[in-house]
Formats: structure tokens, sequence, C-alpha cells
């Protein structure tokens, strides 16, 4: 079995990012990535201020709106605007969930699609569904950048995405058909979930239900990559993948932590260069 080590690759994906940044610097040309985060979700704050360090770590300028939930929706949309106009800032990010009073769907929507650096706005999503050049949701980009590391070829594979999310699941699966993966979407209502993930070569997970995938849904020497991401009572942080007997019998698998968390910011900082370089354009 090996481990596929995502905090290692995206330590390499940050340092050559570091690299471009100084090559930048003589053109004049600071990335800027502005994130826009509302209410007091201890787990939002963490990933925000990690990503605020990963930042700070490759040279970005970075600056964090921090807002209340008692925020209105015209507020956070004329913060948006704001960045959107500030030539400083390439990448705009809002950090998910909002609270409920927040239309999700509108905020995303406000945000210039050559900002959107979460490739969340409807402009990339349907880019990235045609294959063609986008800002690809994180999650699922870094997926596919270990495959890639790891050389790990997805033509014609059977492939069983688990979860089907706006923000995960479902870019995953396009992502995956791009690479001419045979793609298999289960979720909440999928009638037998283990005749499906037992028939995959690949299965990618992200639910957010911790040991969801057991060692007996799995066929020997599968792959497994865990994008959940759950704290226990203990405080423990564990994916949505029995690790200790699942690995047993994969023959890649990436852990949590240090799998496709890190790999997540990695691809952010990856969209905001790109973004940052093609200012001009
Ligand atoms: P979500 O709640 O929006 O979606 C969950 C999906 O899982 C839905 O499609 C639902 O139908 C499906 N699902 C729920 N229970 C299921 C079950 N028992 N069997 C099969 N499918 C089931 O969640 P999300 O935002 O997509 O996040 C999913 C997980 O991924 C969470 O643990 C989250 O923390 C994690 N996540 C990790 C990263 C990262 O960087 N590693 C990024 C985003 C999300």
């Amino acid at each position: 079995m090996t481990l596929i080590d995502g905090k290692k690759l995206s330590k390499k994906i940050e340092d050559s990012i570091a690299l471009e940044v100084d090559n930048l610097k003589p053109k004049g040309v600071v990335p800027g990535l502005a994130v826009i985060i509302v209410g007091d979700d201890p787990a939002s704050h963490t990933y925000v201020s990690m990503k605020e360090k990963s930042c700070k770590r490759v040279g970005y300028y970075s600056i964090v709106h921090k807002m209340p939930d008692t925020i209105t929706q015209n507020e956070i949309i004329e913060t948006i605007e704001m960045m959107n106009n500030n030539p400083r800032i390439d990448g705009i990010l809002v950090q998910l969930p909002l609270p409920e009073h927040i239309d999700t769907t509108k905020i995303l929507e406000v945000i210039d699609p050559k900002k959107d650096v979460d490739g969340f706005h409807p402009y990339n999503m349907g880019r990235v569904v045609e294959n063609l050049e986008a800002y690809a949701p994180c999650t699922p980009a870094g997926v596919i950048e270990m495959f890639k590391e790891y050389n790990i070829s997805l033509e014609g594979k059977d492939v069983c995405v688990v979860g089907a999310s706006n923000i995960v699941g479902k870019p995953m699966a396009a992502l995956l058909l791009n690479e001419n993966a045979t793609v298999t979407i289960t979720h909440i209502y999928t009638k037998d979930l283990s005749s499906h993930t037992k028939k995959a070569d690949i299965i990618i997970v992200g639910v957010g239900v911790p040991n969801l995938i057991k060692e007996d849904m799995v066929k020997d020497g599968a792959i497994v990559i865990d994008i959940g991401i759950n704290r226990l009572e203990s405080g423990k942080l564990v994916g949505d993948v029995d690790f200790e007997n699942v690995s047993k019998k994969s023959s890649y698998i990436t852990p949590v932590p240090g799998g496709v968390g890190p790999m997540t910011i990695a691809m952010l900082l990856q969209n905001t260069l790109t973004a940052a370089k093609s200012r001009e354009s």
C-alpha cells in the first residue's frame, strides 16, 4: 500500500509558486487574495487562518474581511464588488457555509469569474464541465494533481465518487470525466452504496460521515481518496474512510489529516497565481 502524501505534494507546489512570485516581482505584480468570512464558526475560521498563512508563505498580498453573522446580503455584495474592482486583488474567496439568511448562490454569482479562484461561480463550473480552461474547484482539482504526481492514469478506470455536492462530488466527477474515466456518482439516495464502491478501481469519498467506507465495500487493490474531514468528540480529525482496515486492502490511500486537505489550499494558491499572471489580458 502506498500512502498518497498530500502534505509533501502541497509543499512542492507551494515552493514552485513562491519561485514564480519572486519572478513576478520585477514586473510589479504581487498576487492578491481576498477572503470573506461571515460569522464565528470555528472550523471556518481555522480554514481561513490556514489559507492566510499559506498566502504569507508564498509571498502573496492577502486580506481577510471578517463579518458578523448579522450582516446583510447587500453588505456582503458591496464588499465583493469592491474586491472585484480592486486591482491588487486577483482572487476572491467567500468561506462557506454562509448563515441561512444569505443566499449563497447569489453571493457566489457576484464574484467576477476572472477572480473566482475557488471555482464555484456557475461560469467556471460550466467551463469545467465543457473541459475548457477555467478555475476548477480546489478540492477536486487537488485530487487530480495527486493522481498526476503518483502517475495514476484515470483513462478507462471505473471511479466511484461518493457524495454529490456542488463543491466536491459534482466537479470531481466532471474532472474525472475530462480525464476519460468511467464515473459513477453516488449520494445519500443511492440504494446500495457498496454495490457501486465494490466494483470501483478508484473510490473518492467526500461526504462528512466518519467510517462510511469500510473494508468490505472496497475491492482488493483499489485506490481510495478520502476528502471527508470530521472532528470526533475526542477532538481527533478523521475522514470518511475506515483508514485502519481499508488501507490493508488498497493499493494507494490518502490519510486524514495530511491528504486532500493541504492540496485544496495548494490549488487555491495555484488558481490565484494564474489569475495574477493573467492581469493584463
Ligand atoms: P455536503 O453536505 O454539501 O454534501 C455531502 C454529500 O454527501 C451529499 O451529496 C450527500 O448526498 C452525500 N451523502 C451524505 N450522506 C451520505 C451517505 N450516508 N452515503 C452516501 N452519500 C451521502 O458536504 P460537502 O461540502 O461536499 O463536504 C463533504 C465532506 O468533505 C465534509 O466532510 C467536508 O468537511 C469535506 N471537505 C473537505 C475538503 C478538503 O479540503 N479536504 C473540502 C471541502 C469539503
